[in-house]
């Protein structure tokens, strides 16, 4: 096995990662666990961000390194809330998204408020890689006015999928995974880190 950083302090996402990428023979162990600092995160894009976090945790682990980086973006709000998602309203998931519905009711934007969520996934071998790996998921739906559903996390309430005729909360984990920006981005690297 290969070991590798992975720049989050998530539970749930390096057990995703792990469960996806252990048959390749990566083992992921989280920055948490090795007790490396968070940088910030100054870039503008996901991309920028997700190899600020990579660089960073293979430099201080001598490890190569994996990096995530996610968001909401709205088309009528150029792209918005974006790489600033997780603080948007108070930091909290219904303050974030209590302050989307705001800034969109207010702006009087019409509906359908179309959306998706973004995520780029990250593969460095060394902290100055020149040619990092880059996966890249996304997954559309519409925002809606009234949350919907309980499961999930973040804007998932109000992210409706009109495909499915629910939301990304009324969907079950197994589902969610399979369908999401992050499901999709794991895959994209699943298949390159076969060919590297
Ligand atoms: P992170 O980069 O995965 O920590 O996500 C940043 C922010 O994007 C989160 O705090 C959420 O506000 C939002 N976000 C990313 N992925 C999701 C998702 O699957 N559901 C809901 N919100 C998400």
């Amino acid at each position: 096995m290969t070991n590798v950083v992975l720049a989050s302090g998530n539970a749930g996402k390096l057990r995703e990662l792990n469960l996806a990428l252990n048959p390749l023979g990566f083992s992921l162990v989280s920055q948490t666990e090795l007790g490396l600092p968070s940088p910030d995160e100054t870039g503008l894009s996901f991309v920028e961000n997700a190899l600020i976090k990579a660089r960073e945790a293979s430099r201080a682990s001598g490890l190569s390194a994996i990096a995530d980086d996610s968001g909401l973006c709205v088309d009528c709000l150029n792209g918005a809330p974006g790489i600033y998602s997780a603080r948007f309203g108070d930091g909290t998931d219904s303050g974030n998204l209590q302050a989307l519905l705001q800034t969109l009711e207010q702006g009087a934007y019409p509906s359908p408020w179309r959306a998706h969520y973004h995520c780029t996934l990250v593969f460095v071998r060394t902290a100055d890689d020149p040619d990092p790996l880059i996966a890249q998921g996304r997954w559309r739906g519409h925002i809606i006015n009234s949350p919907q559903g309980e499961g999930g996390f973040g804007y998932d309430p109000i992210f409706y999928l009109p495909d499915l005729n629910c939301t990304a909360a009324e969907l079950d984990r197994e589902t969610k995974n399979r369908l999401s920006h992050r499901g999709i981005a794991a895959q994209h690297l699943s298949s390159l880190l076969q060919d590297l």
